[in-house]
């Protein structure tokens, strides 16, 4: 039930997509510094065990005291684990390798589908008035990302434009109707993004063609480019926004960034 005496909360979306490689990480960081640039303030959480998402946010192995993990499975105040990062109103709750234990510890705890949930909307989460808390998931369908589904209003999918990309998405689909039917009814698809787009490359087009025939209004009219600024900004510790602000990357990221404003959540087929 609605808790009519507290604030609505920020909208809580989760970027994911068991396939390894396809632009969920830099699309969290990206799209989180974009929607933090138009004054929203953001909160991603890394949910990777890798921890590409704090590492390409300049958050250093040693400054990660507290993660995700404790998020999860320990009694701990969110001033301790939220971080800010170097983009003003973007914060980050980092991953250590520590989550991929927590994978297998969470099997034997009662709630441990709704860990994530509880802990985002703990009554302390109010005061830091984020509008928008981006999850970035790990390469599979692990409770890991069942915790991150059941949290979220709603799922993003990066879209790799390459051969196959389509192949995996049936299994996406399929868990987050699961999700639906059990955790989490409201669940809806945010929407489909095509990454690392070539359009000189016919293959590219081809993707684009069949997720849209496919999926139709569930895909995104912003494409991100294959752009090399947006893959050498993590090792300078940046979005790519801040990397370099007039790059074609930076700019389809502002761009999805706006059409997911305007966005009411589109219900999945
Ligand atoms: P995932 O989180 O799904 O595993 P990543 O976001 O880490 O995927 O991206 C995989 C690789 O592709 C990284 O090396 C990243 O820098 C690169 N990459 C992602 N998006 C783009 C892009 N638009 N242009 C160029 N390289 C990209
Ligand atoms: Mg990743």
């Amino acid at each position: 039930m609605p808790d009519p005496t507290r604030p609505e909360g920020p909208k809580i979306i989760t970027v994911a997509n068991q396939k390894g490689g396809v632009g969920k990480t830099t699309t969290t960081i990206n799209l989180g510094a974009a929607l933090a640039e138009t004054g929203a303030r953001v909160l991603i959480v890394d949910l990777d065990p890798q921890g590409n998402a704090s590492t390409g946010l300049g958050i250093e192995a040693e400054a990660r005291t507290f993660t995700a993990y404790d998020l999860l499975l320990d009694e701990i105040s969110l001033d301790d684990v939220i971080q800010p990062t170097g983009v003003d109103h973007l914060s980050i709750i980092p991953a250590t390798v520590d989550l991929s234990s927590a994978d297998i510890e969470l099997i034997s705890n009662e709630k441990r589908s709704f860990l994530l949930h509880d802990a985002l909307r703990q009554p302390a989460m109010d005061a830091y008035e984020f509008e928008y808390i981006l999850i970035d998931c790990p390469p599979s369908l692990n409770l890991l990302t069942i915790n991150a589904m059941v949290a979220a209003h709603s799922i993003l999918v990066p879209l790799q434009s390459e051969f196959f990309a389509l192949e995996g998405l049936s299994q996406l689909m399929l868990t987050i109707r699961e999700i639906r039917q059990t955790a989490n009814p409201a669940l809806r698809i945010e929407g489909v993004v095509l990454t690392m787009f070539d359009a000189r490359n016919n293959l590219s087009t081809q993707v684009e063609q069949d997720a849209r025939d496919n999926l139709g209004d569930l895909v995104f009219k912003t494409r991100i480019p294959r752009n090399v600024r947006v893959s050498e900004a993590p090792s300078y510790a940046m979005s790519v926004l801040s990397y370099d602000p007039l790059s074609k990357g930076a700019q389809a990221y502002r761009d999805l960034a706006q059409e997911l404003m305007q966005n009411s959540a589109r219900i999945a087929a």
